[in-house]
């Protein structure tokens, strides 16, 4: 069952609309931290890029902002949840609905494992359609930039690994932006308050730096 996970392990979500920088923060507490982020996005991503019957599916639903359906994504975490036994995982950008809430409840506890922190960040709606619609990330390595806030200090040069070639989201245009902030506030928002009653939710700024934002987690993740 647990055996293999440290005392000091923890599972946690990062809860927020699209570009409230959960995939920042995860990416952080991966490379610093040795946790596991489990992006569901990504592996949505990943799925389209090959061309698999699940990403044949998703496809025109993620390109709408629109949300997959709860059976996929949460059988996309029960395959890779083991990964992150032993480092504790962070769930970035699931669950997205109550039904994916209950489902994840179900998936930690046949492996002896609960929930330790949801991380809301707090965010102002108007500036992150700006914030998404600015990003961009090397093709290479996935290193994040944006237009205005981070672009590479040598132009079309990746600070990271060099590369020279970039990549933007097809969802992150305004109108698909839009459609995903609606749907987080029907059907994410909602999910909440559920795990206030449980007393997991704590709140960060988001709008702070992103040093800013990962100094308020760590301080979380470590009190
Ligand atoms: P993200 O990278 O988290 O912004 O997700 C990009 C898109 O993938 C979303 O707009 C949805 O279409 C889909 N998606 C990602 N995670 C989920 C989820 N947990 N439930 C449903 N759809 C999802």
């Amino acid at each position: 069952m647990a055996s293999n996970r440290g005392a000091s392990t923890l599972d946690i979500i990062l809860l927020g609309p699209p570009g409230a920088g959960k995939g920042t923060q995860a990416q952080r507490l991966q490379a610093k931290r040795g946790m596991i982020q489990l992006s569901t996005g990504d592996m949505l991503r990943e799925a389209v890029a090959k061309g698999t019957p699940v990403g044949i599916k998703a496809k025109v639903v993620m390109e709408a902002g629109e949300l997959v359906s709860d059976a996929i994504v949460s059988a996309l975490i029960g395959e890779r949840l083991d990964t992150a036994a032993a480092h504790g995982a962070i769930f970035d950008g699931f669950p997205r609905t109550e039904h994916q809430a209950d489902a994840l409840e179900i998936l930690l506890g046949e492996r002896g494992r609960k929930l330790d922190h949801v991380i809301e960040l707090v965010v102002d709606e108007e500036a992150l359609v700006e914030r998404i619609t600015g990003r961009f990330t090397c093709a290479t390595c996935g290193a994040p930039y944006h237009d205005r806030f981070h672009v590479p200090q040598v132009a079309g040069t990746c600070d990271a690994c060099g590369g020279h070639e970039f990549k933007r989201r097809p969802d992150d245009n305004e109108q698909t932006v839009r459609t995903r902030m609606a749907e987080y506030r029907a059907k994410t928002a909602p999910i909440l308050p559920l795990y206030e009653a449980k007393g997991l939710v704590r709140r960060v700024d988001g709008m702070l730096t992103v040093e800013q934002v990962a100094a308020a987690i760590d301080a979380i993740l470590d009190g």
